[in-house]
């Protein structure tokens, strides 16, 4: 192949792509990868920067083991040529566009965070190393912190900031934390964690409006109160980064729409060389549905099924959705599927460990587990499924 020419090019090189290239070199592909990444600091992981990264900043903390033999080149996709079989580049060291040609283009951009239209200039968010860093430098002892949006990602970042002396607001609209993730169930329990290490709840919030400047911010509610704040942070949500890929024609609604075994789907065809894993992906299921996942283990077995597909072999089963956090001292993890009517019980309690494990059974048979600090019985469950 010439210079411009690749067998594999993989954009984004964070989980989907570690686990993809690493089971691909596994299955003995031995052609040339080319991982490309407009982060200069890729690879790293991301679940520490809303924890340890923040708490106690040593970068091992987010090292990542990356094949020795699939080098990241820094450059911005900029665009698709399906029918060329072309993707653009801008190389980051030159600043120049380069075209190159593929057999097989992945697709790995994982999200963006969602900006609310209310929010000015300033108001931070954190999906980056370069983030994490940022806000770690502004917080700090004493520091009045602001967190508008009570998602993993923003209750990680209230205990964290509140463990170095920051005295922390979180506000959401929703009437109780982990919404989203733990669908209604044990909010009161998961807000009492939070208060107890001194972080002031502000739960059916409605923001008005924002005004200031970073080291000065007041936030307005409908209920007449303002909030002010040095630091205020937007954890509201990640949307899929596709917007490279607007003119691309592979996007379907908007959506990088991909069938359960990664390959993009566009309306009803589906392109024989292009992939999505991660983030990015919509997965168009067999039953009609569509499932979008933000989980470190939904985009490595992305990756590693599609490595497995891509090479001829029969990929493994799909595994049962798994998401953990760490929230106000405790490991919440949770598996399977969670229904906001499924019933509630306690399956396992240790309370000399502040360990519980809950079972969720929903009306139409579904199961889902959620475990406070009962890291070995999650672990088993995961095993026997
Ligand atoms: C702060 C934080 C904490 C988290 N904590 C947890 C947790 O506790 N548990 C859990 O299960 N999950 C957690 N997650 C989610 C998890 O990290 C993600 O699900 C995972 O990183 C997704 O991996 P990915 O490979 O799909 O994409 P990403 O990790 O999003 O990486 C995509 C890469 O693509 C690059 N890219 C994007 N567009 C372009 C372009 N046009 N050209 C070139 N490169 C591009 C980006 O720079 C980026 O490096 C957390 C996420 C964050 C941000």
């Amino acid at each position: 192949m010439s210079q411009n020419e690749y067998g594999v090019v993989v954009v984004g090189a964070s989980v989907a792509a570690e686990a993809f290239a690493t089971r691909l070199r596994e299955l003995d592909y031995e052609g040339e990868i080319l991982v490309v990444d407009r982060d200069s600091r890729m690879p790293y992981e991301r679940p520490p920067l809303s924890k340890l990264y923040l708490t106690s900043p040593a970068t091992t903390e987010i090292d990542v083991e990356w094949h020795e033999t699939v080098p990241v080149t820094i450059a911005e996709a900029t665009d698709v040529d399906a029918d060329a079989s072309t993707l653009t580049l801008t190389m980051a060291t030159s600043g120049s566009a380069r075209k190159i040609k593929y057999d097989k283009l992945v697709i790995a951009t994982g999200a963006t965070p969602i900006r609310l239209p209310i929010e000015p200039e300033g108001v931070m968010r954190l999906r980056t190393a370069e983030d994490s860093e940022r806000i770690r430098e502004a917080a700090g002892e004493g520091q009045r912190v602001g967190i508008i949006g009570a998602g993993a990602i923003g209750a990680e970042l209230a205990t964290s900031l509140s463990t170095i002396g920051s005295q922390v607001v979180i506000l959401d609209k929703a009437d109780r934390p982990l919404e989203r993730l733990l669908v209604g169930h044990l909010g009161a329990d998961v807000s009492s964690w939070l208060q107890s290490i001194g972080i002031d709840c502000r739960w059916s919030a409605d923001i008005v409006s924002i005004e200031g400047k970073p080291g000065a911010w007041s936030v307005m509610l409908g209920d007449g109160n303002r909030l002010d704040f040095d630091l205020l942070v937007s954890a509201v949500g990640a949307r899929p980064a596709t917007a490279w890929l607007e003119n691309s024609g592979l996007l379907t609604d908007g959506q990088l729409l991909c069938d359960p075994s990664g390959h993009v789907l566009v309306g009803s065809e589906r392109c024989e060389n292009i992939f999505g894993i991660g983030d990015v992906v919509t997965r168009q299921l067999d039953n009609g549905d569509r499932l979008r996942t933000e989980s470190w283990s939904a985009a490595a077995e992305h990756g590693i099924h599609l490595a497995e597909h891509v090479a001829g072999k029969e990929a493994g089963e799909a595994e049962v959705p798994y998401f953990w956090t760490d929230v106000a001292g405790r490991k919440i993890q949770v598996l399977g599927t969670l229904r906001r009517d499924g019933a509630i019980e306690v399956e396992f309690e240790n309370p000399a460990r502040g360990a519980i494990l809950y079972k969720v059974t929903g009306t139409d048979g579904s199961e889902g587990w959620i475990g406070i600090n009962a890291q070995p019985r999650i672990a088993m469950l995961r095993m026997a499924r």
